[in-house]
């Protein structure tokens, strides 16, 4: 085949129109319709750009000047915005980024998912009323700058850490716990590990808060298990914050970038702290995974809930289950859920759970969920209505295959990501399936991360 050729050069200036925003909130331009990709760019923008960069079959662009705005223009109201890269929407106003949201799936749904849009509702974005200070976890870097502590971020495509004193998206309590943990650490002469020598010894500052309990988690991730002065430190944070109730030691002794080691022990306080999803209350460990933005989970889950449409006689799986987030969500209306996920500590969380809140009807499996799935349903095991929240990869196609032997009613499909989600669809559609309509629901504002429910049943004559 002929290599086109780019209708464009690099380090060239281009007047151009922007259409549209890429999945990864990148403004998309065309010369002759070879698409450049431009960061801080919005659709119907127009402004000069610079070509940095000639791929294949596109280009990326830096803005320089803009003739035009968008109407869905806004000042990103956080100092750090550009340098930090945790969020990328900060300059699209939040009814712009929730309207965003949805074209994307449905856009998704249409081209990779080849489903006909006319029949298949994707409803407007649910958002939050107030779309900061959601993060319930901050996790933050430590490193050292002319001597003095410093915790923050890694600034994009470098080792290099910069101090953050607030984070918009992170509940005010973590920030301010982050702060005084740093400037209390530095009183005492604590060093901070440094990833290219791999000396020193503070790695990563965590803190955890329950929304609902007020409840707050110290996690300090070292290098080696001494803890100078840890008394001192432990009573001087405590006092400060009376909000602590656990503060804890994670070792990780390797030259990785992975956040933490395998050893961690309770230096302070207990060993969990918990918080409420609903009117479910979670124990949450130093190492459990638990949704950062409770609340929207607490919108997501009853969707799910309402898209499973329980009476209170079905049998349901629940794939992917994590911690049972979910599952103990169904349980609450359904005979009996059954649990499936691959991480044996997140099952035995999910237990743990279940009996916290005296549900009996919950089992849980550790397992992977196109490896137990199938053997449930070899040993003649059936259910009404199955659940799955797959990792961004999607579903196992094995998995697909055994829902459509299985014919449950229903399936509910909670993804982060359109585009595999779309994969998915196409599969049980062609299996006797049909979508009937999908609730994207923003979990992280500001990112570009879309995450969506779908409600799928089984066709009649199926
Ligand atoms: N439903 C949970 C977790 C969803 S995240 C919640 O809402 O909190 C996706 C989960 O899938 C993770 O916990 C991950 O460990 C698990 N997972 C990944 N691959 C898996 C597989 N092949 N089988 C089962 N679980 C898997």
């Amino acid at each position: 085949m002929a290599k086109i050729q780019a209708p464009i050069n690099k380090n060239e200036y281009y007047d151009v129109t922007f259409e549209d925003l890429t999945h990864e909130g990148a403004g998309v331009a065309k010369i002759d319709g070879f698409p450049i990709f431009v960061p801080d760019a919005l659709p119907t923008e127009k402004g000069k750009i610079k070509i940095v960069n000639v791929k294949k079959g596109f280009a990326f662009g830096r803005l320089i000047e803009l003739h035009e705005e968008s109407k869905d223009r806004t000042n990103a109201p956080c100092p750090i915005y550009k340098q930090c890269g945790g969020c990328q929407l900060q300059h699209l106003s939040y009814q712009g980024q929730l309207d965003f949201k949805q074209k994307q799936v449905r856009e998704v749904l249409a081209r990779i998912g080849k489903l006909d849009m006319e029949r298949v509702k994707v409803h407007p974005t649910l958002g939050m009323n107030d779309p900061w200070n959601y993060r319930n976890k901050a996790q933050v870097p430590v490193g050292e700058r002319e001597g003095g502590l410093v915790a923050g971020f890694y600034q994009q495509r470098s080792h290099e850490i910069i101090d953050m004193e607030k984070c918009l998206i992170q509940q005010s309590e973590n920030d301010n716990i982050v702060q005084a943990a740093k400037e209390i650490c530095q009183k005492y002469g604590v060093k901070a590990y440094n990833e290219p020598k791999h000396n020193g010894w503070l790695r990563h500052i965590m803190v955890r808060y329950g929304i609902i309990t007020k409840e707050v988690m110290i996690v300090f991730v070292t290098k080696t298990d001494d803890f100078p002065h840890k008394s001192s430190i432990i009573a001087e944070l405590t006092e400060k914050f009376p909000t602590i109730k656990s503060v804890v030691q994670n070792i990780n002794p390797k030259r990785t970038n992975v956040i933490f080691g395998d050893q961690t022990k309770v230096l302070w306080g207990e060993e969990y702290i918990y918080d409420y999803i609903g009117d479910i209350k979670f124990a949450i460990s130093a190492r459990s995974f638990y949704q950062v933005n409770p609340e929207q989970t607490k919108v997501l889950y009853n969707k799910a809930l309402e898209y499973a449409d329980l009476t209170g006689e079905e049998s349901v799986i629940d794939a992917y289950c994590g911690i049972g987030t979910i599952s103990l969500f169904l349980a609450q209306k359904a005979k009996r859920v059954f649990g499936v996920e691959i991480v044996p500590e997140a099952i035995e969380d999910a237990k743990r759970n279940a009996e916290l809140n005296g549900i009996a009807n919950a089992k849980f499996a550790v397992g992977e969920a196109e490896v137990v799935i199938p053997k449930w349903y070899q040993e003649g095991n059936k259910a009404d209505v199955i659940v799955v929240d797959p990792p961004r990869k999607g579903c196992d196609e094995s998995l697909l295959k055994t829902i459509l032997k299985m014919k449950p009613m229903r399936v509910v499909y909670v993804s982060c990501n359109p585009a595999t989600l779309a994969r998915d669809l196409q599969v049980l559609e062609q299996g006797g399936y049909t979508t009937v309509e999908v609730q994207p629901v923003d979990m992280f504002p500001h990112t570009v991360h879309v995450e969506a429910v779908v409600k799928i049943m089984l066709k009649e004559g199926n």
